[in-house]
C-alpha cells in the first residue's frame, strides 16, 4: 500500500488498481440523469441543485453548479458570472474520454482563481465529489525557466488533497502519472500523444542501453523508456516536485518494470528545502534486471552521473520550447559534453 506524501492517506493506487477502474469509474448507472449546462453563461436563476444518484455519482455539470452556487453565496462570484468562472475542474484519474463524466465521490480537483480558504473548506464539507480545492493564478506553476533564473511559483492547496493522476497510452501498457497539482502544469491527456509516439520511435531506432530523460517533469518519457525495456534509465528534473513524482511514478508503474521496489533516498519534505537544485542529487533508485535512477538537478550538469555505456539516448523535453537555433545549441552542447544521441521531442 502506498501512502500519499501530501495528505498521508490512501489517495494513491498502483497502476493496475487505477487502470482496472477506468471502464466504469465515470460511467452512469441506468438511473443517472445528465443535465447539460452552458459553461459560457450564468446558470438559469431558478435551477435547483441536483443531488447525487443512488449510485453516488453525479453528472459533472451538476456538481459544478453546486460549487458555483456556493461561491456566489459567499460573494466570491457575481450572480452574472458565467458558470466556468467557478474554476477549472480536473478529474481523477484524468484520461481521454468520449463523454463528460459522472463523478463518484472524491474524484474532482477544483482549481479556482476566486476561491478562499474558508469557502474551500466549506466546499469540501458539502460537495462529496471534491477531492481538493486549489487556488490558482495566471501563471504556470513549477520550474518553467530552463535557465533556472526565475524562481518557480506554486498554486496554493486550500483544502483536501491535490494529488491526482493522468493516464497516458503507449504501445505497451498505459502509464499512470501522479502529481501534486498545485506544483505542476496542467495536462489534458488525449488518446494520442505525438510526443509519446515520437519518443517511442526514437527508442526503437536507437535501442539504447542507457536512456536519459533530462527534464523529466513527473516522469512520462523516462517511464516510457523503462517500459520499453531499456536496461538503465535516468530521470532528472531541477524542480523538486518533478523529481519526486518521477520517482513516485516509477514505483506506481513498477508492475511493468523489472526492478525491486523504489528506494527513496529523500523524502518529499526534505526536498522542499531546496526546491531547485543545480548539482544533481540522487533522490531515488530501483534495481533489478533494469536499473532506474532519479536525480534532482540542472540537466546541464547531469553528465557527471551518466555512465559511459553506449548506446546512450537522451531526450531533453524542456518546458518552454526555444527557437530552432537555441535547440541546436542545446543538443550540440549535450553531444559534446555527454555524447550519444540526443533529441528534443
Ligand atoms: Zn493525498
Ligand atoms: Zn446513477
Amino acid at each position: 500500500m502506498m501512502k500519499c506524501p501530501v495528505c498521508g492517506e490512501d489517495c494513491v493506487q498502483y497502476a493496475h488498481e487505477l487502470l482496472d477502474t477506468l471502464d466504469t469509474v465515470f460511467s452512469p448507472c441506468p438511473a443517472c440523469t445528465p443535465r447539460m449546462l452552458d459553461k459560457q453563461m450564468p446558470p438559469p436563476a431558478d435551477l435547483g441543485i441536483m443531488e447525487a444518484c443512488t449510485c453516488e455519482k453525479r453528472f459533472i455539470d451538476n456538481v459544478f453548479l453546486e460549487i458555483y452556487t456556493l461561491m456566489v453565496q459567499e460573494g466570491l462570484l457575481n450572480r452574472g458570472s458565467p458558470l466556468r468562472e467557478a474554476g477549472i475542474p480536473l478529474v481523477h484519474p484524468g484520461f481521454a474520454m468520449n463523454q463528460p463524466p459522472y463523478l463518484p465521490r472524491n474524484s474532482l480537483l477544483l482549481l479556482s482563481r476566486h476561491v478562499d480558504k474558508k469557502t474551500a473548506e466549506q466546499l469540501m464539507r458539502e460537495v462529496p465529489e471534491l477531492r481538493g480545492v486549489v487556488k490558482c493564478g495566471e501563471f504556470t506553476p513549477g520550474a518553467v525557466d530552463v535557465d533556472l533564473v526565475t524562481p518557480p511559483r506554486n498554486y496554493e492547496l486550500l483544502a483536501g488533497c491535490d494529488v491526482r493522476a493522468d493516464i497516458f497510452y503507449t504501445q505497451h501498457s498505459p502509464v499512470v502519472l501522479y502529481k501534486q497539482q498545485s506544483l505542476t502544469h496542467i495536462e489534458f491527456p488525449r488518446g494520442y500523444d505525438p510526443k509519446i509516439v515520437s519518443v517511442s520511435v526514437q527508442l526503437r531506432h536507437a535501442m539504447p542501453r542507457v536512456f536519459v530523460d533530462a527534464s523529466s517533469g513527473v516522469g512520462t518519457l523516462g517511464i516510457l523508456g523503462a517500459i520499453s525495456g531499456v536496461r538503465h534509465v535516468i530521470l532528472n528534473d531541477a524542480w523538486y516536485a518533478a523529481a519526486y513524482w518521477s520517482a513516485y511514478n516509477v514505483e506506481v508503474n513498477r508492475e511493468h518494470l523489472l526492478v525491486e521496489p523504489v528506494r527513496f533516498l529523500k523524502e518529499y519534505r526534505e526536498l522542499q528545502e531546496h526546491p531547485v537544485m543545480e548539482e544533481p542529487l540522487k533522490v531515488a533508485e530501483a534495481e533489478g534486471a533494469q536499473k532506474i535512477e532519479v536525480y534532482q538537478g540542472d540537466y546541464r550538469r547531469l553528465g557527471a552521473v551518466i555512465p559511459k555505456e553506449k548506446p546512450l539516448l537522451t531526450v531533453i523535453d524542456l518546458f518552454r520550447k526555444s527557437d530552432p537555433e537555441a535547440n541546436r545549441r542545446i543538443l550540440q552542447e549535450w553531444r559534446e559534453r555527454v555524447g550519444g544521441e540526443a533529441f528534443i521531442p
